[in-house]
């Protein structure tokens, strides 16, 4: 019987194969007790499974591909971290000596234990990290029960789909060197590392399916189509035809879109436009180069203040923004201030108790609550600008007030760097985020007193619509194109058009090629995105005629009704 699963689709494309069901040691723990005499032996069984794990790991990790994308290395780095603390390499231990259980039982409680305390914290992406711990637990289990290996045996010919509950990092690495055609997982989220592994892999792949395990079986023929999120199981005859030739056509547009990456972005009749490259670390790097980027749109420099418990000092800071600036030789570079709080809190013992944390001490508040915190950052900051074309961003921008306080503390900065003789570049420019609707309806004095500005389209549907943007229950109401979302964003660009500053997208919009043409009728010329889609975006540009898209933007503007803007923008899209 053909039935269809639906999960979240972390990575695009349509993969045809078998499904490979990868056993979830979690599941066959079973409990029993260990004679006294025999407890010493069984620790002694969890110290070696442990050191297997580790020499696996290891192993693993030295045998990486050169050309292996940098967050690989770093995945396995964390698992071995995890590994190696005490709380699984020695806590489980005592569980054995005093409840005389076998070792499998008192890795499997100690996990249920940490995985707990991971579900009490709020930030969603240091929430998603108990899946490494999960991962590493399943490791050893693995081991415990005699079966350390989950690569299957491959018939060469057939395209093989990995159907797990969860993929760990490092077993991702091994099966990528068997040629897998996509993998689905019961959890993960869009930021799980599983998702963020998926994208650098470039393969299909879709997350929270939720039962995929239980209601595929082993070998059955699957399609998993990554871009809408779907796995069909038994196709019929039609359904495989169908997908077989939406595949092709995928595939075609894959190859044709790389013959793009040098290909300068400019429109039919000539307008170059800025497409940039969206990161959270120094190491992204590596993939906005690959991608031919222009530049960096949106660097969230949050990310180095999380998992971990000091604040990284001034010298880190610099170094970290240095090492961006000089590697995108003279290209813009433009960082963000600390856009802490809400749903990217540091780490559990920081959070503050308040209602609702989207709308409480978040990114500019905060810093401006915190000085000396943001006076670090913005010294950090200004030192890199001597190293490279860098730019500073403000989040979360609601007020002139707030502007102008903002600039008081970058100026009282830059006069301590002046009175140290410290360099840095004395024009820097600032600009500001624009993604509370109360900033875009007044855009235009935001555009007075600041170089440029950056519409941050997550937080603005966010904001505008009342839609909790981590909240699962109310995603199916999350509508870039709801009619005041769209005038929001043109409001912004006419108002740094007039005032004759920059205007780009930095939020997901940016990326989503079937809007690209809208937000060039819109006037939009900078684009900032996730590295891996500037080809997409790139080819609706070198395909659109400014002057044509201008009227049916217009048109799409003056409509209210929600339901008629998705068939305007597909006609646009012709
Ligand atoms: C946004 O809100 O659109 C944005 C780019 O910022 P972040 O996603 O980091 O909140
Ligand atoms: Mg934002």
């Amino acid at each position: 019987m053909s039935f269809a699963i639906h999960g979240v689709g972390v990575s695009s494309g349509i993969a045809i194969g078998h499904a490979h069901l990868v056993s979830h040691a979690l599941l066959e723990v079973v409990h029993y007790q260990v004679p006294a005499e025999l407890i010493d032996q069984e620790i002694a069984r969890f110290d070696q499974a442990i050191q297997t794990v580790n020499q696996d790991l290891e192993a693993v990790r030295a045998q990486l591909p050169s050309r292996a994308p940098a967050e690989l290395s770093a995945f396995i780095s964390t698992h071995l971290m995890i590994l190696n603390d005490h709380t699984l390499a020695e806590d489980p231990k005592k569980i054995i000596q005093s409840d005389r259980c076998n070792a499998e039982w008192a890795i499997k409680q100690q996990m249920e234990f940490i995985v707990e305390q991971f579900d009490q914290i709020e930030d969603e992406y240091l929430r998603e990290r108990k899946h490494d711990v999960v991962q590493v637990v399943e490791r050893i289990i693995k081991v415990l029960l005699g079966r350390p290996s989950q690569v299957p045996l491959l018939e060469q010919e057939k395209a093989i789909i990995l159907v797990a509950h969860d993929i760990s990092p490092a077993d991702a690495i091994q099966f990528k060197q068997h040629q897998f055609a996509a993998f689905v997982t019961d959890v993960g989220g869009a930021t799980s590392h599983t998702a963020i592994l998926a994208r650098s892999l470039n393969i299909p792949s879709i997350v929270a399916l939720q039962r995929a395990r239980t209601l595929i079986r082993d070998g059955e023929l699957i399609i998993v189509d990554g871009t809408q999120g779907v796995v069909i199981v038994n196709p019929d005859k039609d359904a495989l035809a169908e997908y077989k030739l939406r595949q092709e056509q995928w595939e075609l547009e894959q190859q044709k879109l790389k013959r793009i990456k040098l290909n300068k972005a400019v429109t039919l009749d000539g307008t170059a436009i800025d497409l940039y490259a969206n990161i959270e670390v120094p190491e992204d790097i590596v993939q906005v180069k690959a991608s031919g980027a222009a530049g960096i749109g949106l660097y969230r420099t949050e990310f180095l203040f999380m998992n971990r418990r000091e604040a990284p000092n001034e010298e880190e800071q610099f170094e970290a923004y240095r090492t961006v600036a000089e590697k995108m030789d003279g290209k813009p570079v433009t960082i963000r201030t600390l856009d802490l709080g809400a749903d990217k809190e540091v780490n559990s013992d920081t959070e503050r108790s308040c209602t609702n944390p989207a709308l409480g001490l978040r990114a500019i508040r905060l810093c401006l609550a915190e000085p000396q915190m943001f006076h670090t950052q913005l010294r950090a900051l200004l030192r890199a600008t001597a190293f490279g074309n860098i730019q500073i961003l403000i989040p979360m921008l609601s007020s002139i007030t707030e502007l102008r306080q903002t600039k008081l503390l970058i100026e009282r900065a830059k006069q301590s760097l002046r009175t140290q003789k410290i360099a840095f570049s004395e024009n820097v420019q600032i600009g500001g985020m624009i993604e509370i609707p109360a900033a875009a309806l007044c855009a235009e004095a935001f555009a007075k007193e600041l170089d440029f500005l950056s519409i941050g389209t997550n937080d603005l549907i966010q904001y505008s619509l009342a839609i909790d943007r981590t909240d699962d229950a109310v995603s199916h109401l999350y509508n870039p194109v709801h009619p005041a979302i769209l005038q929001l964003i043109e409001m912004t660009i006419k108002a740094g058009l007039k005032l004759g500053k920059k205007v780009s997208v930095c939020g997901e919009m940016a990326g989503d090629a079937k809007l690209t043409r809208l937000l060039l009728g819109f006037g939009l010329r900078q684009f900032s995105m996730h590295p891996s889609h500037i080809l997409s975006v790139k080819h609706q540009v070198l395909q659109s005629n400014l002057e044509k898209l201008k009227p049916a933007a217009r048109k799409i503007l003056g409509c209210q009704d929600s339901d008629k803007i998705e068939p305007l923008i597909q006609k646009m899209n012709l």
